[in-house]
């Protein structure tokens, strides 16, 4: 799969401003795809729960690129909510 032009677009603007939020859907299935593939660790099981570490996470797409569900999504945050270490599935 191939990223789309407003993945793209926010890869890249992440990388200058990298704070993020990133979001696992209800449509998550539970597949551990994207765990597999995550370079860094950043997504992991918690008592059989998917989460995600975003200090850990260097918004390399990998995970959005290989989910099925595309379940997954990043977006950046301006920092005047509270930074959160683990973001819980949605
Ligand atoms: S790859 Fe997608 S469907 Fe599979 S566990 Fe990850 S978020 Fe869920
Ligand atoms: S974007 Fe990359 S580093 Fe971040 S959670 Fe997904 S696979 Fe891991």
């Amino acid at each position: 799969m191939e990223l789309s032009e407003e993945d793209q677009a926010t890869r890249v603007f992440l990388r200058i401003f990298p704070k993020k939020r990133v979001r696992i859907s209800t449509k998550c299935t539970n597949c551990l795809k994207c765990l597999e593939v995550c370079p860094t660790g950043a997504i992991y099981l918690k008592n059989g729960k998917l989460l995600v570490e975003v200090k850990k996470c260097v918004a390399c797409y990998a995970c959005v690129i290989t989910c099925p569900e595309k379940a997954i999504t990043i977006e950046w945050f301006d920092g005047r909510l509270e930074e959160v270490e683990v973001e819980d599935n949605i």
